[in-house]
């Protein structure tokens, strides 16, 4: 057993670890907006209706913003329980929920106003450009609405990943911005001392777990470890892993499954940072990730000098043996998906199948370590090669007849699937119509929100 593995047979916990985190947020986000909605009740109102309407909006914009900053926080706690990926990808939603509430607040202040005075909208609008308190909360605005904008599936697929990540970054002027508005502007979370209390402590609360997640917890780990590259293995053509050491390596808080965010300073720019899961359990030594050459860092991962310092961000992410619900596992693996496969193969305990779907043998990378692994664990190891689709009858080996053939218990086991997009999008389907339980299927899919 590795240092940091879990014993094969496990008490199973009475609320599941992903069950757990849900209600904690769910709890967060109805508790405040059960008060949120006490003060508003409680307060004067706007100085006519469409202001009062806009101030609802208003509030709201601020708490949405405090819940979006704790979901991209990179808490170990959440992390650990529901996963980058359903964390970016609530955090997508919320952010457009942010966009709509904010297009809401700005528009009906400028109508309420617009009321009010018996001036054109348009008017309106200049001149609440012109008071320094909402000259903020616009440039706030516009900050929000150019990062939703940048966000849609549309743009995404335009601009590179290292553009629109620095134009996500324009958030934490916004966030700036929105709260000098906010602690200019009356409004109803001021109203009494008890309410500014509330207010600022949530802000607080929400800015500390930020700075805990993001900066504090990355920096140190970086400075307690030095990691440093150990070892540069080709495993193909395409394919290879980097073995990296450190300081304190037996205190390093990361299971099979997860992955890291790595930078090899030197290697590429500051900026540029890639995830990449551990291929390997961690030992107490080292830790071990294992890339194929997509881009300019992944490719030139094979020339990185023995010696280069690393800056690892994590350990992230719930693909882990924690939310097993069985002692059976069945792990399938696609392509260079195999790395955190592999990993999880060396830490589950219990009786395990292993499925590696590879173009052809000479694909199946780290092919012998996993033979070795699957021997010593007792654990049923397959590999399927073949074009998907090809020969008659067609190399389909995830369509539901197939896998049950393979798997014929596979509805009582935790399935961990990774893989590339289209296979495991067609696993996950197949164990849908096999009826395998929701809460029994993990996947990671290399790729978040
Ligand atoms: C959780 C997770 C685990 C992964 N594990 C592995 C692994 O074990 N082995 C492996 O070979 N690949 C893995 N990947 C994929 C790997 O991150 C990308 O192939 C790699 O970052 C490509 O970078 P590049 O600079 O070589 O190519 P580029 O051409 O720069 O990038 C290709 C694509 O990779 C994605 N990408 C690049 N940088 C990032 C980033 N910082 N965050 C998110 N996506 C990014 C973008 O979609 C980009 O368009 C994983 C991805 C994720 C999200």
């Amino acid at each position: 057993m590795t240092a940091t593995s879990q014993p094969l047979t496990r008490a199973r916990p009475a609320v599941p670890p992903a069950t757990l985190a849900q209600a904690v947020l769910w709890t967060i986000v109805v508790v405040n907006l059960l008060v949120l909605w006490t003060l508003f009740a409680m307060s004067d109102g706007g100085k006519n209706t469409i202001l009062t309407i806009a101030k609802f909006f208003g509030m709201h914009v601020a708490l949405i913003m405090m819940f979006q900053l704790l979901l991209i926080s990179r808490l170990p706690w959440l992390d650990r329980r529901i996963g980058m990926d359903r964390l970016t990808v609530w955090h997508r939603w919320t952010g457009f929920t942010l966009l709509w509430f904010v297009v809401a607040h700005a528009t009906f202040i400028v109508l309420g106003y617009a009321t009010l005075d018996g001036d054109p909208p348009w008017r309106t609008f200049f001149a609440l450009a012109s008071v320094p308190d909402t000259l903020f909360g616009m440039s706030a605005a516009t900050i929000i609405v150019v990062v939703a904008v940048a966000s849609v599936r549309y743009a995404r697929r335009k601009i590179s990943y290292e553009t629109w990540h620095a134009i996500h970054f324009l958030l934490y002027a916004a966030l700036l911005l929105g709260l000098i508005h906010q602690f200019l502007e009356p409004a109803t979370y001021q109203s009494t001392t008890w309410s500014t209390v509330y207010w600022w402590t949530l802000w607080a609360l929400v800015l500390t777990a930020l700075a805990m997640g993001r900066f504090v917890l990355p920096l140190y780990r970086n400075m307690y470890h030095q990691f440093r590259v150990a070892a540069v293995v080709p495993e193909s053509d395409n394919v290879v892993s980097v073995h990296v050491t450190g300081r304190n390596m037996d205190k390093f808080p990361g299971h099979a499954g997860q992955f890291m965010i790595w930078r090899f300073l030197g290697h590429n720019r500051w900026w540029q940072a890639n995830p990449f899961s551990l291929s390997a359990a961690p030992n107490g030594r080292t830790l071990r990730l294992t890339a194929k050459a997509v881009g300019k860092t992944s490719a030139g991962l094979r020339h990185v000098p023995v010696g280069t310092r690393v800056f690892a961000e994590g350990p992230y992410g719930a693909f882990t043996a924690m939310h097993r619900n069985s002692d059976a596992t069945l792990l399938i693996a696609g392509g260079v998906g195999i790395t955190p496969i592999r990993s999880l193969l060396e830490e589950c305990g219990g009786n395990i199948v292993v499925l590696y779907r590879a173009a052809t043998p000479a694909d199946a990378v780290l092919w012998q370590e996993l033979q070795a692994l699957a021997q010593a664990r007792g654990a049923r190891l397959h590999l399927l090669t073949g074009r998907t689709g090809a020969g008659n009858p067609p190399n389909t080996p995830f369509e539901p007849p197939n896998l049950l053939h393979l798997v014929p218990d596979i509805v009582h086991r935790d399935v961990f699937v990774c893989g590339p997009p289209a296979m495991t999008n067609a696993v996950l389907q197949t164990l849908r119509a096999l009826r395998v339980p929701k809460r029994q299927i993990h996947h990671e899919k290399f790729g978040f929100a």
